[in-house]
């Protein structure tokens, strides 16, 4: 089994679409980013190539590359998982926190983490998503940030022979 860990942090400011673990909120402020600023994917990616020691998000989707322009975390999670595939690794569990003043999260934790669980392929009771507000402390809790620690776990699959699991 392997286990890896991310995190990432942006900017929240008004009139940016706030979208988080690919679910969209109403919300008038919304992440800064060259990509949408999804900090619970971002930090998802990061898990994911850390369990598989494959670096970060930076050195696989730098944010100077012209094509991550406005990308959707989607498409780094899915890029990651193949890059994990060709290792024989796949996600066996995700937990998540939020840190986030507002919006509240509320009732649509389940959401993310039903969302998160399609995303990696693992059923929905392996995966979990808490949020935290900051008490109104520093930039999160001033509303002026959002930020998400993912904690992933990975199974190796036999590469040889016939049984996989
Ligand atoms: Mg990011």
């Amino acid at each position: 089994m392997r286990i890896g860990l991310g995190f990432d942090i942006h900017r929240l400011q008004p009139g940016r679409p706030f979208i988080l673990g690919g679910v969209t909120f109403a919300h008038p402020r919304g992440p800064v980013g060259h990509s949408d600023g999804d900090v619970l994917l971002h930090a998802l990616v990061d898990a994911l190539l850390g369990a598989a020691a494959l670096g970060d998000i930076g050195d696989h989707f730098p944010d100077t590359d012209p094509r991550w322009k406005g990308a959707a975390g989607k498409v780094f999670v899915d890029q990651a998982l193949l890059l994990l595939d060709a290792k024989g690794l796949k996600p066996l569990q995700v937990d998540a926190t939020v840190f986030l003043e507002l919006p509240k999260l509320g009732k649509r934790k389940p959401e993310l983490a039903a969302e998160l669980a399609k995303i990696l392929g693992i059923p929905e009771e392996r995966a979990n998503v808490k949020a935290k507000t900051m008490e109104g402390l520093g930039a999160i809790g001033t509303g002026d940030a959002i930020a998400a620690q993912v904690l992933v776990t990975l199974e190796e699959r036999r590469l040889s022979g016939s049984t996989t699991r």
